[in-house]
């Protein structure tokens, strides 16, 4: 396995706030890194500060290489390589789906129209929605939007997608042809960081699991290690009451 990004002594406040304090973890090519934690323990702003969405205080994060806190760096470029699925699908609204899954490798040059029209056909198929390529997001239901959201986030051939929280707001019938596409994509090798509430797919899909409490990593491991025999008594407690 290569290293495909590194983070070291991650720090992020906001104001007095500190939510992040000292994150240490390699995530490798190929992986599937899975982020459990309580509610406001820092797991939204781990994910946000992976693709700078947030910039972290202190602390580095070398994504293939390069050292996305030098102020130097050009960071829509590096961005175009992390691909991000949220909790709200956030798809353009007055767009169709496919014009939300072109925009992006047309704006930036990655792809011609043409070859961007292709591509999102393809993106749609293997999301199961080649038949929406007119429709508008309004006209979709959640788990729709979100394999929208996952199709569009592809359609720039990122190295690691970063999903927070994909299924959390989606009715409990749409939640498994989320995770259906998700797994798919980890299956084909994609390297994936993933906040979730899904224990069942964490365990069947993660290859590591990260358990996070008060801005901290306070125990990782595989998913057989971590949701059988959790150690830290901050774990062994979240996870008696979402088990
Ligand atoms: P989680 O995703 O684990 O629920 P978050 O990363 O969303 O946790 O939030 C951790 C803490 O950071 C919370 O106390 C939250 O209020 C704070 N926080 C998150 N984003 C911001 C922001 N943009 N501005 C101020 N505080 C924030
Ligand atoms: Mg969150």
């Amino acid at each position: 396995m290569t290293e495909l990004m590194k983070v070291v002594n991650l720090h992020k406040a906001f104001g007095e706030n500190q939510v992040l304090n000292g994150i240490d973890t390699i995530i490798q090519n190929g992986e599937v890194v899975v982020v459990i934690g309580p509610s406001g323990s820092g797991k939204s702003t781990f994910l946000r500060c992976l693709n700078l969405l947030e910039v972290p205080t202190a602390g580095s994060i070398i994504f293939e290489g390069i050292d996305l806190t030098d102020p130097k760096i050009d960071i829509f470029k590096v961005r175009e390589n992390l691909g991000m699925v949220f909790q709200s699908f956030n798809l353009f609204p007055h767009k169709t789906v496919m014009e939300n899954i072109c925009l992006a490798p047309i704006k930036s040059g990655l792809k011609t129209e043409a070859k961007a029209k292709e591509n999102g056909m393809r993106l749609l198929q293997q999301v199961g929605l080649e038949d929406k390529a007119e429709a508008y997001p309004n006209s979709l239901s959640g788990g729709q939007k979100q394999r929208i959201a996952i199709a569009r986030a592809l359609a720039m051939e990122p190295d690691v997608m970063l999903f927070d929280e994909p299924t959390s707001a989606l009715d409990p019938e749409m939640i498994g042809d989320v995770l259906k596409v998700m797994k798919d994509l980890a299956q084909e090798g994609m390297t994936m960081v993933i906040v979730t509430h899904e224990m069942g797919f964490a365990k069947e899909v993660g290859d590591r699991v990260l358990f996070m409490d008060e801005g901290k990593i306070v125990e990782e491991g595989t998913p057989t290690a971590l949701f059988d025999s959790p150690k830290h008594p901050c774990t062994i407690d979240f996870l008696s009451k979402v088990l």
